[in-house]
């Protein structure tokens, strides 16, 4: 038996990607892992790689733009497990990577901040209640160094050629939705923090990346999986704080 025993862990987006890979290695420490995917045929197939590797996964079907789909499925979840105490706020969009700041059309700003801040902040709201009760959680906010405002204000950054202004504020307000959290949550036995996953080759991060999937899921997985003296209220890569 190991600590993880009998612990329940939601990941957004977790059908591909970085969110499927933290799935799995939640999954291999005994983890009971709820496998949130908008598309539930994108899902299934998703449940089934595990499955053949002897890793139990259920599959929930969470779109993080819509409330009601997110009451509903947290509901299902105080109802089955009675707890929750691990929230992986994974699911993201990058849909304005070729659009400067000068050019950000309104409503691309604001889908994007529906998924990659708004979702994150409800499924935090909602999952906190059921956390409390356990006097366990941790939640972990899958951010990116592009969101960081000191690298954004470093004129040597590497990435100072990247636009995507829509996706960079959303991860800067979704690391402010870290901190206040942490702030608010002090005390509680639930740990809130960043990570930035680097640079990863997914359907998001593209072929170029140099991080494979697996590589990119190891800092979330390891603030999902904090000991209760762990840090809050940071914002980590490769395990170490990073500037925000
Ligand atoms: P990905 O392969 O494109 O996967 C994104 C996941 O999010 C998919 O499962 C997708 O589901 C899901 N998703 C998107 N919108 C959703 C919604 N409204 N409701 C529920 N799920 C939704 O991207 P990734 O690279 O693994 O990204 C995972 C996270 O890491 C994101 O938050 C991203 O911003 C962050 N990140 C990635 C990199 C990188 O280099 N890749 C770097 C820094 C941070 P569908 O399959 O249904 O679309």
């Amino acid at each position: 038996m190991t600590n993880n025993d009998h612990k329940i862990a939601l990941v957004t987006g977790a059908n591909k990607g970085i969110g499927f890979e933290i799935a799995r290695k939640l999954a291999q420490q005994g983890i009971e892992v709820l496998m949130g995917v908008r598309d539930p045929s994108k899902g299934a197939s998703a449940k089934q790689k595990l499955a053949a590797e002897n890793l139990p996964a259920k599959m929930i079907e969470i779109d993080v733009t819509n409330p009601m789909a997110i009451q509903a499925a947290m509901g299902k979840i105080k109802d089955t497990y009675r707890r929750l105490d691990i929230l992986v706020n994974n699911a993201g969009i990058l849909i304005d990577s070729e659009t400067s700041i000068l050019n950000l059309d309104k409503t691309i700003f604001l889908n994007t901040l529906e998924t990659n801040t708004f979702g994150p902040l409800l499924l935090s709201q909602a999952a906190i209640p059921i956390m409390k009760a356990g006097a366990y959680g941790r939640i972990v906010n899958v951010a990116s160094t592009l969101g960081s405002l000191n690298d954004m204000a470093n004129p040597d950054s590497s990435y100072q050629s990247v636009t995507a202004g829509a996706y960079r504020l959303s991860k800067t307000i979704l690391n402010g939705i870290t901190i206040l959290l942490a702030n608010e949550l002090r005390g509680t036995n639930i740990l809130v923090n960043s990570a930035c996953p680097g640079w990863v080759r997914t359907d998001l991060g593209g072929r170029e990346a140099p991080l494979s999937p697996a590589e990119g899921a190891d800092t979330p997985v390891w603030l999902a999986t904090l000991p209760d003296d762990g840090p809050t209220g940071g914002f980590f890569r490769e395990r170490q704080p990073i500037p925000w």
